[in-house]
């Protein structure tokens, strides 16, 4: 193990400091190190890999494309993009689909299609207001709308005309609005930042706002989209719809796949050939991979099951904020969720994997739990057990029942 841990080290650009743990193979929830040790994992590879790991279906979509087609570039059509459009474009509720290879990318294409659609329309606007504790990527354009300065500095000048608004505070929105404001981009559920769920008033107030001025409304569903929530999309639970989203993570389960997808009022006046492009975006591979997930996750009724674990998963999180004295909140929605904690969190987070247990972290020490959608509610009990463990000093169970 610590072989490769070397000669990757040896070789990587360090951008990341990594757990010293090399994994080899998934089977399901599970997820096993080159020694043979299991993990129960509760991050998914960062809310990518919804499906688990060696779901048949979907690995038995990929090896045919791969034996079939794997790239035509953006020049042809091909029957995986024909059909993925279709069910994605049904799926997301807009009208217009672009894929790309990351979320960063669509990201990176709702910015722009987004100054297209205020360029064309002639409008004069370019402003974007995004959220402080936001993330939307690593470009240029999407650290720009990023709401952390750590991010931000040290690549600055960044895109011009960004302003940023306190998330859940329509008061701090209203005041960054001018005649210039071209969009307004937020997360539903913040991930990274720490997981921060919209209020519904919230987001309801940013859709009337945005009407009254013609503002675009971004929704950046790339980690809290693709059923985490518990709906498909969280927008499509807080009944709030926008202009233009972004997609990423979970809907290739691990191919690299993003899009970004548009109403048609938007894409009338936004992008058209020549605008926006890319070499790989939307090839077979990805494309068949998009079709296949979006059929298992209604096939499997994986809504269903979100809600039902996510239910079980809320209830035993909040018993543990009352009984074990590290823990002092619970934020999320789904299978989506954080625990506030008042150790800290890296610490914590190698305990878990020593135990067996892969979860990971968000802003403001917080444990973040995103694990594939198939989890069961045996799974909630094996990982509650062995964070448990991994927290330490719980409160003997006679103080649980006097709280
Ligand atoms: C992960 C993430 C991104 C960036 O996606 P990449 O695929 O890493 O480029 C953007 N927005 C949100 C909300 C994310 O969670």
């Amino acid at each position: 193990m610590n072989d490769y841990i070397s000669q990757a080290e040896e070789a990587l650009l360090h951008t990341y400091n990594r757990y010293q743990i090399v994994l080899e193979k998934g089977e399901g929830v599970y997820l096993y190190d080159t020694e043979g040790k299991r993990y129960l994992d509760f991050a998914a590879g960062i809310a990518v890999c919804s499906l688990g790991y060696g779901h048949s279906k979907f690995t038995d979509c990929l090896k045919n494309q791969i034996d079939t087609l794997t790239h035509t570039s953006n020049l042809f059509y091909s029957k995986p993009v024909a059909k993925a459009a279709q069910s994605l474009k049904k799926a997301t509720q807009m009208d217009r689909v672009f894929f790309t290879n990351s979320g960063t990318e669509a990201i990176e294409g709702a910015l722009k299609a987004a100054r297209k659609y205020a360029y064309t329309k002639g409008s004069g606007k370019y402003e974007f207001i995004a959220m402080n504790h936001s993330f939307h990527g690593r470009s240029m354009g999407a650290v720009s709308v990023t709401g952390n300065e750590h991010y931000r500095t040290p690549f600055e000048p960044l895109i011009a005309g960004v302003k940023f608004a306190e998330f859940n505070d329509i008061e701090s929105v209203k005041a960054q609005i001018t005649d210039k404001t071209c969009a307004i981009i937020m997360e539903p559920v913040q991930g990274e930042g720490g997981i921060y769920p919209a209020d519904q008033a919230f987001l309801k107030q940013v859709r009337e706002l945005c009407d009254v001025h013609d503002i675009l409304l971004i929704f950046d569903e790339i980690q809290c989209g693709m059923g985490r929530t518990g709906s498909l999309f969280a927008w499509q639970g807080y009944g709030v719809k926008p202009d233009i989203m972004a997609m990423a993570k979970a809907i290739g389960n691990g191919v690299p796949v993003g899009a970004f997808a548009m109403t048609e009022q938007v894409a009338e006046y936004s992008l058209v050939p020549g605008d926006h492009g890319t070499t790989y975006g939307g090839n077979p591979l990805v494309c068949a991979a998009v079709d296949t997930v979006l059929q298992i996750v209604e096939e499997e009724r994986i809504l269903e099951r979100v809600q039902e674990v996510s239910a079980y998963l809320e209830e035993k999180l909040d018993n543990l904020v009352k009984t074990n004295e590290a823990v002092t909140e619970r934020r999320g929605m789904g299978l989506m969720q954080g625990l506030v904690l008042n150790k800290p969190v890296g610490d914590v987070i190698k305990k878990a994997m020593e135990q067996g247990l892969i979860v990971i972290s968000a802003s403001g020490n917080v444990l973040r739990l995103v694990p594939p959608l198939v989890i069961e509610k045996k799974h909630v009990d094996e990982m509650i057990e062995k964070l448990n463990e991994a927290l330490g000093d719980s409160f003997p169970c006679g103080a649980c029942i006097t709280q």
